[in-house]
């Protein structure tokens, strides 16, 4: 598509947001310190100016009048406090007639630093959707991996956004702490998922784009790769583990090496005996590829 913005080079959004409007009301994230995380990596994190962002708001508007969502990025627009935030959903809301939905990245921190007022506020404002990556429910792992967020901050912040109509879209990560610690975290994110109960899941599967090496010397504990049948195994146990409602969960990131799309609980059965086909077919010798994939 082509837009007159200058876009901060990369812009990345979430598959679902393929359709949607991206307003860079931040550049980076502000965090920036995930050991397998390379989105945001050449970029430093800073706030752009409202003036800047009304007038991109106004052309973007102007060529694209039917737009219905809007994404906020990058790594994570939300960190931006509710009297920042609220004058530019207020610009959308005038400048675009039919915004249903305006979304962003989130940590749990950016929700849990916001009032119930506020965080409602916002919502009133049309911001109806934050995606989470929580990546694991594990501890451990969540401190390996340099998340910044542990099991109950992740609980307290998601369930605060829901307690003020905010739906939220979670990612979890398939092998992200290899062998050694596969069956706790399929484990414990399935706890978080069933404890939070979100509108959306997502699993995409670790890539390393920059090689195994990098990754090793980012990562807190003893990583050991695993094969695709392994992953596969991880994901079935998540998946058995998890008990939720009406939510809708999609493995169709092009990280993954199987697409996987139902509700849960309701399709639980059917995930399981795709997984179960998908594990007997494949051979213990195959590593997934380590292509860069961002
Ligand atoms: S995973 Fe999210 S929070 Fe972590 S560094 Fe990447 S963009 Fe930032």
């Amino acid at each position: 598509m082509f837009t007159p913005i200058k876009y901060n080079e990369p812009v990345l959004r979430p598959p679902a947001e393929a359709y949607s409007a991206i307003i860079q009301a931040t550049i980076g994230c502000s965090w920036n310190k995930c050991a397998f995380c390379e989105m945001y990596s050449s970029k430093k994190f800073k706030t752009r100016k409202l003036e800047e962002l009304k007038n991109e708001i106004k052309v973007l508007a102007d060529i694209l009048p039917g737009t219905k969502k809007i994404f906020l990025a990058d790594g994570n627009a939300f960190v931006l406090s509710a009297n920042k935030l609220l004058p530019i959903l207020s610009e959308i809301n005038t400048q675009f007639g039919k915004i249903q939905r305006i979304s962003s990245y989130a940590l749990p921190k950016d929700i849990l630093s916001k009032s119930d007022s506020e965080l409602k506020e916002l919502r009133k404002n049309g911001l109806k959707l934050l995606y989470v990556g929580i990546e694991t429910g594990n501890d451990d792992l969540l401190k390996m991996i340099r998340k910044g967020e542990t099991f109950n901050s992740s609980v307290d912040g998601i369930l605060k956004a829901h307690h003020s109509g905010i739906d939220t879209s979670i990612m979890i990560i398939n092998g992200l702490g290899g062998t050694e610690y596969s069956t706790r975290h399929a484990i414990d994110s399935a706890k978080i998922i069933s404890k939070i109960k979100p509108k959306f899941l997502s699993t995409l599967t670790l890539s390393l784009p920059y090689g195994e090496n990098h990754f090793q010397n980012k990562f807190k504990g003893n990583y050991q790769q695993q094969s695709i049948k392994d992953l596969f195994k991880e994901l079935k146990l998540f998946i058995e583990n998890i008990d939720t409602h009406n939510t809708i969960y999609r493995s169709d990131h092009v990280s993954n090496n199987l697409i996987l799309k139902g509700t849960l609980n309701k399709d639980k059965n059917q995930l399981i005996s795709v997984l179960n086909t998908a594990i007997n077919d494949t051979k213990p010798e195959i590593l997934p590829q380590t292509a860069k994939i961002l």
